[in-house]
């Protein structure tokens, strides 16, 4: 499987310019950081692995990337998890129900702590090192497309929300330009770490949230920010990351002096699939929205 350069859109979201670099759009099956972080895996020969062990939340993106990448490569796939709700297991939907057809087995339980020779263990959500070898072509991209617009490189700020924070780090990484992020997942103080364990300088910047939220909880401005989203760009935003990325992101811009003097780029990193049991559990707890 080759991806194809994916491409980058200009939108306006309250009267502001951004571009989007559409990685939603990657491949049909295979989208958005996941399938940049899980590249490495696809394209190398895989020597000797015969099952990929990986662990995590029941509807993760992860998980479903990965139950793509074991039906391509013809390899097993064994995940995880601390507990699986009787509703999920009797109405799948969403990235579990794709990854079920996929011929993942789902196992609720402990990880194991070791592991046989020909199993690969890939940690959750994918903070591996080997997620570099995607996220250097997405680099590559972003640089080719800032060159044909004649952007300076102090001019374009680019954002990415972050869960483990793999994706914005290694970006900032091999980019020239300033690459910006906030939490979602955890707090600020466990993004820093998540960046120390992987490069010891050479970081994101993280922007402040006002507000505390909870990764998974439903809050009526994220669930207000996607339909807006959708409705002045349709784009489709992924509820769990984006809705907070980008209330972080146009506040940091329209608080940005001199903001004419830059060109925003916001990276979709897809999750839309996990979108279908989210949008069914906000329809229920906002119905007048
Ligand atoms: C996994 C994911 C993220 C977070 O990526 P990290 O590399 O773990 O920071 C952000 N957005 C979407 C849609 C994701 O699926």
């Amino acid at each position: 499987m080759q991806f194809l350069n994916s491409k980058t859109s200009e939108i306006f979201l309250n009267n502001q310019k951004y571009f989007i670099k559409r990685d939603d759009l990657l491949h049909s099956d295979f989208s958005g950081n996941k399938a940049r972080k899980f590249y490495y895996f696809l394209q190398n020969e895989l020597k000797g692995v015969k099952k990929i062990i990986s662990y995590g939340s029941n509807q993760s993106n992860a998980m479903y990337s990965l139950s793509v990448l074991c039906k391509l490569k013809k390899l097993k796939f064994d995940y995880y998890v601390s507990h699986l709700p009787s509703f999920l297991k009797e109405n799948p939907n969403g990235n579990y129900k794709e990854a079920i057809k996929n011929g993942m087995n789902l196992i609720i339980g402990e990880v194991p702590n070791s592991f046989k020779e020909d199993e690969l263990f890939i940690s959750e959500g994918g903070a591996v090192k080997e997620a570099k070898y995607g996220i250097e072509i997405l680099a590559n991209e972003i640089k080719s497309w800032a060159k044909e617009q004649n952007i300076e490189n102090s001019k374009l700020k680019i954002f990415l929300p972050s869960g483990t924070g793999t994706t914005a780090l290694y970006l900032k990484h091999y980019l020239p330009f300033e690459v910006l992020t906030c939490s979602c997942v955890g707090d600020d103080e466990y993004l820093k770490k998540q960046f120390m364990a992987l490069e010891k300088e050479n970081h994101p910047k993280i922007l402040k949230k006002e507000k505390k939220y909870h990764f998974g909880k439903l809050y009526k401005e994220f669930y207000t920010k996607h339909l807006e989203l959708k409705e002045q760009t349709k784009i489709e935003f992924d509820l769990l990351y984006d809705s907070l990325g980008w209330i972080i992101f146009e506040n940091f811009v329209k608080n940005l002096e001199n903001k004419d003097d830059y060109i925003f780029l916001y990276i979709h990193q897809g999750g839309v699939l996990g979108n279908i049991s989210m949008i069914e559990r906000y329809r229920f707890k906002f119905p007048n929205s």
